[in-house]
């Protein structure tokens, strides 16, 4: 018999009196973080919240802790701007990539999405955004100063652009291309086959992969 092995709701795990005020609203306060979540609907919420309610402390402890370590010890790379832990990122780290080309994309999830495919070897510029007048924001507010110093300093023989095949991500495009081709650095662009207006960490592998592989010059 052990039915009882698991009790529905473990004092130990919501009733923390770090946890803020024991206000009674302990199970609408996290309803209401969780609905805060992108991609996370009322339903969902309430789903996530039952599962941990549900689940033994150690288990809403890791997430917890998880997420005040991401916050506490991830930071951007000050040379590439993708995520962090130690004082550069993992990627511009490893020496076993190829340091003559660099590949720029608009977020740090742009990276994780082209690294699944396993077809690049080479470095990464993370912008931290796209071009956009609607939105005010033009290449001094994007990580644009700092790629042209590694491309001056670097031996970098190609630049890849690897923004959204979107509006924005387009002109993004064609104002990088302008500004590095002058440089003497080759300017190419992911092929055609994402899907227009599509956002290339929603690209499925094997698409993206073709993309890269199939780069044409700018
Ligand atoms: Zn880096």
């Amino acid at each position: 018999m052990d039915w009882n092995t698991q009790p529905a709701i473990s004092n130990d795990a919501i009733g923390s009196p770090s946890s803020g005020a024991a206000d009674g609203r302990a199970l609408q306060r996290l309803l209401d973080e969780l609905g805060r979540l992108p991609g996370i609907g009322p339903k969902s919420a309430q789903r996530i919240a039952y599962h941990l309610l549900n689940a033994d402390s150690d288990e809403a402890r890791r997430l917890a802790t998880a997420i005040l370590d991401v916050k506490s010890q991830v930071h951007f790379c000050p040379t590439c701007f993708n995520y962090a832990t130690r004082e550069r990122c993992d990627i511009c780290e490893d020496p076993s990539r190829d340091t003559t080309s660099i590949c720029v994309v608009s977020e740090p999830r742009d990276v994780s999405a082209i690294e699944r495919t396993g077809s690049y070897h080479g470095l990464y510029h993370v912008l931290g955004g796209v071009i956009s007048p609607m939105a005010k924001i033009g290449p001094d507010q994007l990580h644009v100063r700092e790629l042209l110093a590694r491309l001056a300093d670097e031996e970098v023989g190609e630049v890849i652009i690897a923004t959204n095949p979107d509006v924005e991500g387009e002109a993004t495009a064609t104002y990088l291309a302008r500004t590095i081709k002058p440089l003497g650095v080759n300017v190419t662009r992911l092929a055609s086959g994402l899907p227009v207006g599509g956002d290339l960490e929603y690209a499925d592998e094997v698409t993206l992969g073709r993309a890269i592989d199939d780069r044409r010059a700018m």
